[in-house]
């Protein structure tokens, strides 16, 4: 069989060692007969994949004690209203910083909660870059400030924290948490989506500042407030006890291999090898401030648009899978998550060279 190597922006992507380690324990988990999947997620065995999940995760992140670890459902979609619902607090407004796609869905979501202060935008030049603290519109009485610290279908990630003082910052980081270390006590509020950049698809994790709970607005459905997950264990309902018991492979993998700081090391090597080859190429073009190029999403695009088909086919053929841009962005887009290895970008910028050759 051919070496695939998988681009897609998510759901993405897995180490190859988690997927076997997966398969090897898929009919019977560390000898109690049962699949994961078959598990009370109240009996002893789940109890105790989840609590090692949670502890390496905290691990991994260095996640302070004063902050809870929420694992849910519903995706970062559903955090578009989770975060007003429980974090406004008896306050009306909120600063949001709009730089893309994702953060836009989470501004219309928060419009429906709140009055909300768009303090910077990108809009002016086709969200393609991070506007710089330096122009944001804050307002000290904000319940919190939301940005996106990877905006994955226009490439553009921050590579600096905001600082927004008292005000609780809140970080959409659904594609490049654990793909760098961050420092969590800057943020009242993480969340994630898992099929990005630790799991399945069907788990979300949220990372909460403890003092920030307790304030949901009266009508927040049981299911939408991070109290009740916060002092259930996220164990309140049936948890998504499958993407955890992966999820929790993806971390203990991640410790092995070094943690965030190696991570970062390999992200940064592999994201430079496919820029460099743009930035030296008339052929393709990346559209992103080179001061905020994401090391995780990619977009591309070719001289002529014309040939993007030929180029996906080809690609194809060679094995590299899921490079077509996101359909409100066009062109091309190499999503390079923790698991995809250096080979496959080294594949795709061969490709990418020898496509230019075929041209003539
Ligand atoms: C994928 C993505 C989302 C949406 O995630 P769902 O789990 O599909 O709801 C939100 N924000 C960002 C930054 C994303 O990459």
């Amino acid at each position: 069989m051919t070496q695939i190597y998988n681009f897609s922006a998510g759901p993405a992507v897995l180490p190859k060692a988690v997927l076997e380690q997966a398969r090897d324990e898929m009919l019977d988990w560390h000898g109690s007969g049962m699949s994961v999947m078959e598990m009370s997620h109240r009996g002893k065995e789940f109890i105790g994949i989840a609590h090692q999940a949670e502890a390496d995760f905290r691990e991994l992140l260095n996640i302070p004690a004063n902050y809870k670890v929420l694992f849910l459902q519903g995706g970062a979609s559903s955090q578009f209203a989770m975060v007003p619902m429980n974090l406004l607090r008896g306050k009306t407004s909120a600063d949001y910083i709009h730089t893309g796609i994702w953060s836009g869905k989470a501004i219309d979501e928060a419009q429906r909660y709140a009055s909300v202060n768009v303090a910077a935008s990108s809009a002016d030049r086709k969200f393609t870059y991070a506007p710089d603290q330096s122009v944001w519109q804050l307002d000290r009485n904000a319940a919190y400030v939301h940005y996106v610290s990877n905006e994955t279908i226009g490439g553009v990630e921050f590579n600096w924290i905001p600082d927004t003082g008292d005000v609780p910052l809140v970080a959409d980081m659904s594609s490049n948490i654990l793909s760098r270390p961050v420092d969590v006590s800057r943020f009242g509020l993480i969340y994630a989506g898992a099929q990005k950049n630790i799991g399945p698809a069907g788990l979300t994790m949220v990372i909460v500042r403890e003092d920030l709970l307790g304030n949901a607005l009266a009508a927040t459905p049981t299911m939408f407030n991070y109290r009740t997950h916060a002092e259930h264990d996220s164990m309140y309902n049936t948890p998504p006890t499958y993407a955890m018991y992966i999820a929790g492979l993806v971390f203990a993998l991640l410790k092995r291999e070094g943690g965030l700081a190696a991570m970062e090391q390999r992200n940064i090597a592999k994201s430079g090898l496919l820029y460099d080859y743009l930035d030296a190429s008339d052929f393709y073009t990346s559209p992103v401030a080179r001061e905020n190029r994401s090391r995780m999403n990619i977009p591309f695009t070719l001289r002529d648009p014309a040939l993007d088909e030929a180029f996906l086919k080809g690609a194809q053929q060679r094995g590299l899978l899921q490079l077509k841009g996101h359909k409100l962005a066009g062109g091309m887009r190499a999503s390079l998550y923790n698991a995809m290895p250096i080979e496959g970008v080294q594949a795709l910028v061969a490709y990418m060279q020898d496509f230019v050759q075929q041209q003539g």
